[in-house]
C-alpha cells in the first residue's frame, strides 16, 4: 500500500499552484476601491532571482555529514529551495517574500525519506549545535516554520515531503497508518478509493501535511462534525533528539496523562512526528450544504448554540456577522450569490441587513435527513430563514479559494489578515464586540481604516470559535509595523477578554509571547521541562511556542 505522491508545487511568493490564473473581477475591484482604496499601480512580487538571502552559515564538513545520512537527493542548498523554506504563509511572510526580503532562510533543506534518516539528522544536529525546523506543507500562518537559528551555528529546514507513504489501512477498525509528510489531498484520494474519508478539511487543505496538522492541533472546516485533528490521531511515531517515542493506535487509554496530546500541538519544538495512525470514517453518501439568514448576529449565535447543545449540529457551521455577510454578497457579485439572494437579503420578512449562515450536513442519507430536519426546526424556532442550497454550494465550491484572493489583494495594495480564538457561549457576543473594536480602532490609528468581519464556526456544546478577517489599505511605508500593531491590539483584546490566543492556527512565533497568559507561568515551566528532557540542546524549532513567553 506504499504510495508517496510528489509534493505539489507552491508559489514561492504566495499561495497555491503557480499556474493558477491571477486577476480580480471588476466588481470586486470596484467594491474594494470604494471600501478601503487601492494602490495606484499593481505591486507584483519581485523576481525569484532578486530575493535576498543571508549567506549560508554551515560549512561543507557539517553539510557533508548530513548528506551522508539522507543521501545525495536528500539535500538542497540552492537559492530556490532556500526561498521556498524561508517562511510560511502568514501575512507578514508574504509581505516580506514579495518584497524579496524574507526574514532569514535555512542554510540548507533536508528531505529525509525514513524515520531512521530523521533520527540520524537529529543526532548529528544535536552533536553539532544546528537548529532544525520541521517543515510539512509550510502553510503556517503564525511564523511556525520561520528559520530561526537561536543560539546555534546554523539552521536547517527538515522537509517531510518524502515521508508521505500510506503504510496500512485497517478497514475493520477504520484506522490508517501513514508517513507524517503525507499531504491531505493524497490521503483523501486514497481513502476515497476505498469509500472512506478522514474528514479533515482546513482551508489550506490543498497543501497541508498530516504531520503539520497534528503538530499544530489543526481544525478543519468540518470539525463540528468530524472533530479536529486531536480527535483523529490515535497513535504516532516520534523522533526527539534524546530518543524515540512510539505510541500505538488505541481507541482510548487511562495510562496516565496523555502523552499523545502533549506531542499533538508540540509544533516541532520537541521533535519530529514521523508516522501517524489516524481514525477514518465511511465517506458520506449524502452532502447537503445550504444557507440560512438571521435577522442579526445575536439571533444567529443563539441558533448556533441551540444546534450544538441540542445535538443537532451540522458538520460544517459558519455564521457570518453583518459585515462579513455584506462582503460575501459583494464579492459574489450581481450574477452570483447576491443576485439569487438579493431579494431575500433586502426584502423578505423585512430583513434590512442580516447574517448568513452556511450549514453543511454529511453522512448516510437517512441520518442526514433526520439530523437536518431537526436542525432546520431549531433554526426556524430561532428566527432563521432557510434560503436553499445555492449559497451552501457556492461556499462549498469556493472553500479553498480565499487564499488566492489574498495574493490578488496584496498586488493591489490591500492588506487582508485573519485571526481566530474560541470562548464560551456566554462570552461570544462580548468577545466578538471587543476584538472587532480593537482591530477597527488600531487600523484607524494607523491611518488605514478598514473592514472588520467575523464568523462563528467550529461549534462545541460549551462554546465556539470566532474567526476575524480584516481588510485595509497597506501602509506602504511600514506594512510590517502596521500588521504588528493591529495584531498586538487584537491579541491583547483576546486574552483580556477570556478567549484563547488561538483555536487552530497554533502558537508559532507570533503568539509565543502570549503563552503565559494562556496557561500561566507554571504551565509554561512544565512544558519547558518536557522540552529540556526531549531536546536538551534546544535545537528543535527555536523561537516557537515557548520562546519569548513572559508575564504580560
Ligand atoms: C490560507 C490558509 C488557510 C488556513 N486554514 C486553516 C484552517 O482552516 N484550519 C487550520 O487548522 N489551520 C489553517 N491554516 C494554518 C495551517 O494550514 C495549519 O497550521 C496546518 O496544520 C499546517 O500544516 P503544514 O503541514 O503546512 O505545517 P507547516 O506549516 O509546515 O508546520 C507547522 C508547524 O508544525 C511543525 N511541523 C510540521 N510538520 C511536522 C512534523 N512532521 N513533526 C513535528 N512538527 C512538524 C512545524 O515545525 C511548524 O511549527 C491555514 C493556513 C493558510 C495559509
Amino acid at each position: 500500500m506504499a504510495e508517496s505522491a510528489d509534493p505539489p508545487q507552491m508559489r514561492w511568493w504566495g499561495w497555491g499552484d503557480p499556474a493558477h490564473p491571477g486577476g480580480l473581477p471588476a466588481h470586486v475591484l470596484g467594491f474594494l476601491a470604494e471600501a478601503v482604496g487601492l494602490a495606484e499601480q499593481p505591486r507584483p512580487a519581485v523576481a525569484l532571482s532578486r530575493v535576498r538571502l543571508p549567506a549560508p552559515a554551515l560549512g561543507e564538513t557539517a553539510l557533508g555529514a548530513l548528506r551522508e545520512i539522507v543521501g545525495e537527493d536528500g539535500m538542497r542548498e540552492d537559492h530556490a529551495a532556500r526561498v521556498l523554506h524561508a517562511a510560511g504563509k502568514g501575512y507578514p511572510d508574504l509581505v516580506r517574500l514579495r518584497a524579496g526580503e524574507p526574514d532569514g532562510a535555512p542554510d540548507a533543506v533536508l528531505y529525509p525519506a525514513t524515520h531512521e534518516h530523521v533520527r540520524g539528522v537529529l543526532e548529528a544536529c544535536t552533536a553539532r549545535g544546528i537548529a532544525v525546523v520541521p517543515f510539512g506543507g509550510g502553510t503556517s500562518v503564525v511564523g511556525g516554520v520561520a528559520p530561526l537559528r537561536g543560539e546555534h551555528q546554523g539552521v536547517l529546514a527538515l522537509d517531510m515531503g518524502r515521508m508521505g507513504a500510506l503504510h496500512a489501512l485497517d478497514r475493520t477498525s477504520l484506522t490508517v497508518h501513514v508517513g507524517a509528510g503525507v499531504r491531505a489531498p493524497t490521503l483523501e484520494r486514497h481513502l476515497a478509493a476505498g469509500g472512506l474519508t478522514l474528514g479533515h478539511f482546513p482551508q489550506s487543505f490543498e497543501y497541508v501535511s498530516l504531520g503539520g496538522c497534528a503538530a499544530t492541533r489543526s481544525a478543519g472546516q468540518a470539525s463540528t462534525g468530524y472533530g479536529s485533528i486531536e480527535k483523529m490521531v490515535l497513535g504516532m511515531r516520534f523522533a526527539a533528539p534524546s530518543g524515540d517515542i512510539a505510541l500505538k493506535a488505541l481507541p482510548a487509554s487511562a495510562a496516565g496523562p496523555s502523552l499523545r496530546q502533549l506531542l499533538i500541538g508540540s509544533e516541532g519544538t520537541l521533535g519530529v512526528i514521523s508516522e501517524l495512525s489516524l481514525r477514518v470514517r465511511p465517506a458520506p453518501a449524502e452532502r447537503v450544504y445550504e444557507g440560512v439568514f438571521f435577522e442579526d448576529f445575536t439571533a444567529g449565535v443563539e441558533a448556533m448554540r441551540a444546534l450544538a447543545q441540542e445535538h443537532a449540529a451540522p458538520d460544517v457551521a459558519r455564521l457570518s456577522d453583518e459585515p462579513e455577510t455584506r462582503m460575501s454578497l459583494a464579492l459574489a457579485g450581481a450574477g452570483g450569490l447576491k443576485g439569487r439572494l438579493g431579494r431575500v437579503y433586502l426584502g423578505l420578512r423585512g430583513y434590512g441587513g442580516g447574517c448568513l449562515a452556511i450549514l453543511g450536513f454529511e453522512g448516510a442519507r437517512e441520518e442526514v435527513a433526520t439530523r437536518r430536519g431537526r436542525a432546520l426546526e431549531l433554526v426556524r424556532r430561532g428566527g432563521g430563514l432557510p434560503v436553499g442550497r445555492s449559497p451552501g454550494e457556492v461556499w462549498r465550491r469556493g472553500r479553498f479559494s480565499a487564499p488566492y484572493l489574498r495574493d490578488e489583494l496584496l498586488t493591489h495594495g490591500v492588506m487582508v489578515e485573519t485571526l481566530e480564538t474560541a470562548t464560551q457561549w456566554s462570552n461570544v457576543p462580548k468577545l466578538h464586540r471587543e476584538v472587532g473594536r480593537a482591530i477597527g480602532e488600531e487600523l484607524s490609528a494607523c491611518g488605514t481604516p478598514g473592514l472588520v468581519m467575523c464568523h462563528v464556526s467550529h461549534l462545541y456544546e460549551s462554546g465556539a470559535s470566532l474567526y476575524f478577517t480584516f481588510v485595509a489599505r497597506v501602509r506602504e511605508e511600514d506594512p510590517i509595523g502596521q500588521w504588528r500593531t493591529v495584531k498586538e491590539a487584537a491579541s491583547r483584546a483576546i486574552v483580556d477578554g477570556e478567549g484563547t490566543i488561538t483555536h487552530h492556527h497554533a502558537i508559532g512565533r507570533d503568539h509565543a509571547r502570549w503563552m503565559s497568559r494562556e496557561i500561566g507561568g507554571q504551565g509554561v515551566a512544565a512544558l519547558a521541562a518536557l522540552k529540556s528532557e526531549l531536546d536538551p540542546r534546544g535545537i528543535m524549532n527555536p523561537g516557537k511556542l515557548l520562546a519569548l513567553s513572559s508575564r504580560l
